[in-house]
């Protein structure tokens, strides 16, 4: 807060200050915790208390049952503990990596492209005098942030003359920080593992076993829910940039010659924010579009992925993300991986911008092919043609007599690994031996290398009848990160009224009741025998039709108790008086009304589960007019 406090009106200053009320009311009512709070905490990690815990339960049923049931998906779950082989060959180990820049003196670490966006935003902000030309250079450096290479920001860094944060001093050039954790697995200490980054290798690696199981058929999909564990920077930013995460991902396979999805015509109309490439680099804003047309123009690239942007929309506005703050937008050129052939980011607007919460990725048939390329096991499926073809194919015959007779024992690992040559490599060492005569071939599982003749192997190209053929299968990924979407919808659903007139105020969470920690709560008017009896029996009938439920037998007014549960987001709760029935009220609206005793426990059931509306609840039965002060006092 401190350099924005003399500027109390400012956008910046009054987006804190929410933050900050938003932050009070989750600390103070255990919705998250510091973890290790007591040791001094460390940061980027954080601990769930009973509300997060059951936010996020509620969160991850509802994602479940909206991807998981409805696309008849296979949900699995693999360990968190991932040897080094499996990270090796998916590219985590080499390239995993944030760009770091050191402070010179104190050697404090700041991630490369966070220094330089902190930096330029502060600029926009606060220097009114700045030139449209200036203006102009800023706002395209910024747009280009995700795609600057190391030498490209340590370049910019130098000619904003941009320095460590707090100290003043110089910052080393940036380089390539690894984000994951390494362990290793087993008392010897020599099989190196890392704790998983993402769920989805764990996916990949069964892909042959799933497909079986799903009857050798494409399209099927495999989802995931679990721990993600990433070595964050410098992670300032709350619960958004943690260490440890729960992500929530999908797999789907498809045949990358047919990525239509017969579902995609339910969701062709809908209408959303998406912020394409060509948005972002002609420093335009995201612009409200109809997502079938969004595939049928080729920005989003094909009918798969864009159902699936359409179905997240439905999920995050379905929980309570407002879909103002909430657009789609396309990664750039070389902010992709090289093999993906389209990403789009779900990003949503909290007090710290706009931030990715979900990731959206054609990922092609990378994954698949760099597992079975590292593990020998061939990750592909099986198509049928309708009529035989006559299709080119290569054969590889390794003469293993003469392999035999010259390299002994070493015949069979290197016959293998001619045998696994892809179609290129074959090619090329086909050429090189009609040119050379011999050549040197590198057996790259063991690194040996051999001195191979044109006898010693036959590559050739024949045109044979086949009935099928074997491909890997493309994959679209839809990635949820389930803490950043549960707090962008705290600071949605939050707002604040007077709690009692012209004095106090008291915070709310307008979650949706499907979303909100427990649904009801029950309260005796006022402390007599008799009440609490009567409302332990609703209490428990409440419990056993499924609804969660909290009694709050404390003698405070029932204003205060009335406070304490809109305060975490508890959208309905029922207090016994002395009166025929009980009361009803609902959190939003602070409506009451009367319902008797034998419905009360229906009625609060289907409002809990979203099938009866509130507002056709109070047409059924009669409203009680309390007046404010009375009732919330
Ligand atoms: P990525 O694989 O980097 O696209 O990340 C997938 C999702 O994980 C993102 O959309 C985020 O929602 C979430 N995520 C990534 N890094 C973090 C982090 N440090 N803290 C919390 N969530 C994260």
């Amino acid at each position: 807060m401190s350099k924005l406090a003399n500027e109390p009106d400012s956008a910046a200053h009054k987006k804190e200050a929410f933050r900050l009320l938003v932050k009070n009311t989750l600390e103070r009512r255990l919705f998250y915790i510091p973890s290790f709070k007591i040791y001094g905490g460390v940061a980027g990690l954080y601990d769930y208390g009973p509300w997060g815990c059951a936010v996020e339960t509620n969160l991850i049923n509802l994602w479940r049952q909206h991807f998981v049931m409805e696309e008849d998906m296979f949900e699995i779950r693999c360990p968190c503990v991932t040897p080094e082989v499996v990270l090796k060959a998916s590219g985590h180990v080499d390239k995993f990596t944030d760009l770091m820049v050191k402070d010179e003196v104190t050697g404090d670490c700041h991630r490369a492209d966070h220094l330089l966006k902190n930096f330029l935003n502060d600029i926009l902000a606060k220097d009114a005098k700045i030139t449209a030309e200036k203006k102009k250079e800023i706002l395209t450096d910024l747009a280009s942030l995700d795609e600057f290479t190391g030498p490209e920001l340590g370049a910019k860094i130098k000619a904003y003359n941009i320095k460590a944060p707090d100290t003043g001093n110089e910052v080393s050039e940036p380089y390539p920080f690894n984000l994951m954790f390494a362990t290793t697995i087993g008392p010897t200490g020599l099989v190196p593992g890392y704790m998983r980054p993402e769920t989805a290798q764990g996916i990949f690696v069964n892909f042959k076993d799933l497909y079986y199981e799903n009857g050798n058929k494409l399209p099927f999909a495999a989802a995931q829910i679990g721990s993600a564990f990433r070595n964050e920077i410098a992670p300032r930013q709350g619960p958004m940039r943690v260490r440890e995460f729960t992500l929530a991902e999908i797999e789907h396979f498809v045949n990358p010659y047919d990525k239509s999805h017969p579902k995609f015509k339910d969701v062709a109309h809908l209408e959303f924010f998406l912020f394409p490439r060509a948005e972002q680099t002609g420093l335009k804003d995201h612009v409200k579009t109809c997502i079938g047309d969004a595939v049928a123009k080729g920005i989003v690239d094909n009918e798969t992925l864009g159902y699936f942007i359409a179905r997240t929309y439905l999920f995050l506005t379905g929980i309570g993300i407002n879909k103002e703050q909430l657009r789609f937008r396309q990664h750039l050129q070389n902010e992709m991986a090289h093999y993906a052939q389209d990403c789009w980011d779900a990003e949503i607007e909290c007090s710290y911008g706009w931030f990715e919460c979900v990731g959206l990725a054609d990922r092609s048939a990378f994954d698949l092919k760099a597992h079975t390329s590292k593990s020998g096991v061939e990750l592909v499926a099986h198509e049928v043609f309708d009529k035989p073809k006559d299709v080119e194919q290569l054969t590889i015959v390794p003469n293993k007599k003469i392999l035999g007779k010259v390299f002994r024992k070493d015949q069979k690992i290197l016959s293998e690994s001619l045998e696994s040559m892809t179609e290129a490599e074959a090619l090329a060492l086909k050429a090189e031996l009609e040119e050379k005569e011999k050549t040197i071939y590198r057996v790259c599982t063991t690194g040996q290398e051999f001195e191979l003749t044109k006898e010693m192997v036959t590559i050739s190209q024949q045109v044979v009848k086949t009935h099928g053929r074997n491909f890997t299968p493309s994959v679209i990924e839809p990635s949820f990160g389930v803490g950043r979407i549960m707090y962008c919808l705290y600071e949605h659903c939050f707002y604040t009224r007077p709690y009692t007139p012209g004095e106090q105020v008291s915070s709310v969470f307008r979650f949706p009741p499907l979303i909100a920690p427990i649904k009801c709560t029950v309260f005796p008017l006022i402390q007599r025998k008799i009440l609490n009896y009567k409302a332990e029996l609703i209490s428990n009938s409440l419990t056993r039709v499924g609804v969660s439920n909290k009694m709050d037998v404390t003698g405070r007014s029932i204003g205060k108790r009335y406070a304490r549960t809109d305060e975490v987001g508890i959208p309905f709760a029922i207090t016994v008086d002395f009166n025929e029935g009980v009361t009803v009220r609902e959190r939003d609206s602070k409506q009451q009304i009367r319902v008797p005793d034998g419905e009360v426990v229906d009625v609060v059931r289907d409002l809990a589960n979203g099938s009866r509306p509130w507002a056709e609840a109070t047409s059924s039965y009669q409203v009680v007019l309390v007046p404010d002060a009375e009732a919330e006092s």
